[in-house]
């Protein structure tokens, strides 16, 4: 059966972009690995959830590790890098932090990973990273030439149909604009125009595990948050879907639904 990694940036990245395609690779019987880049240093813990003498690097890493289990992953690993916080923070020139990383080395770590588990498909973002934080353009760019190394001809970029999305918050009569920090970044070059994105994916059967997956991260996300604080109905008609472009395409006709990825 082939096997399925996704590279993130941060814990947490995983639940809403892919966890879908996760969950349903997993029940399929699929090998699903989460590499994740960072440790999300960087982060605001929520208040009160940090342990005494905890530091936020060490609960996201067991925050993680929940929601890996519950999206199906038989592991999940970290490629040692340090978050480097929103584009322009002076975090973005700490020497550890993954924006600063030499592309090849932090290449050839992720693709000693893919090579050990023997990836066949791989997750990437779009070019700039959904939103155009540091770590996710990273992602992208490191994902790409470490697919290289190793030899995998899937790789697929997480993405949101810009269309679709402002289409389910209208529906929803939900702005996540309004005044919720959660959706730093969302505007006009959020995610990508629908004619450039190859495939859809119908995640339906797997919200209970996506939202579980997400609430897993207590220290960054609360019940009274825009992702968990929505219906059910909303969550499932904005999150209900998730989208991959391929690497390279240009506007073709917008998505195909596919039920799990080519290669899968
Ligand atoms: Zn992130």
């Amino acid at each position: 059966m082939p096997v399925l990694v996704c590279f993130h940036a941060h814990p947490d990245d995983e639940a809403l972009s892919t966890g879908g395609l996760m969950r349903r690779a997993a029940d399929a019987g699929h090998e699903v690995v989460l590499v994740t880049a960072t440790r999300g240093e960087q982060g605001e813990p929520k208040p009160g959830v940090l342990l005494e003498g905890q530091e936020l690097w060490e609960r996201r890493v067991e925050e993680t590790k929940v929601a890996a289990e519950i999206l199906g992953c038989v592991s999940n690993e970290f490629l040692g890098y340090e978050d480097s916080g929103m584009m322009g923070e002076p975090t973005n020139d700490n020497p550890t932090c993954f924006w600063r990383a030499d592309h090849d080395e932090a290449a050839h770590r992720l693709a000693s990973i893919l090579e050990r588990v023997r990836a066949d498909v791989l997750t990437i973002y779009d070019d700039h990273g959904l939103y155009g934080h540091p770590d996710h353009i990273q992602v992208h760019r490191v994902g790409l030439r470490a697919a290289e190394i190793a030899g995998v001809s899937h790789v697929f970029e997480a993405t949101v149909s810009r269309e679709d999305a402002m289409a389910a918050f209208e529906e929803m009569d939900m702005s996540p604009e309004e005044g919720d920090p959660d959706a730093d970044g969302f505007g006009d070059d959020f995610g990508m125009p629908r004619a450039r994105i190859r495939y859809r994916v119908p995640v339906g059967d797997a919200l209970g595990p996506k939202r579980a997956a997400v609430r897993a991260h207590a220290s960054q996300i609360s019940e009274d948050d825009f992702f968990l604080s929505m219906s059910d109905e909303a969550f499932g008609r904005i999150f209900g879907y998730e989208f991959y472009a391929v690497p390279g395409d240009g506007d073709g006709g917008g998505p195909v639904d596919v039920d799990l990825l080519p290669g899968l």
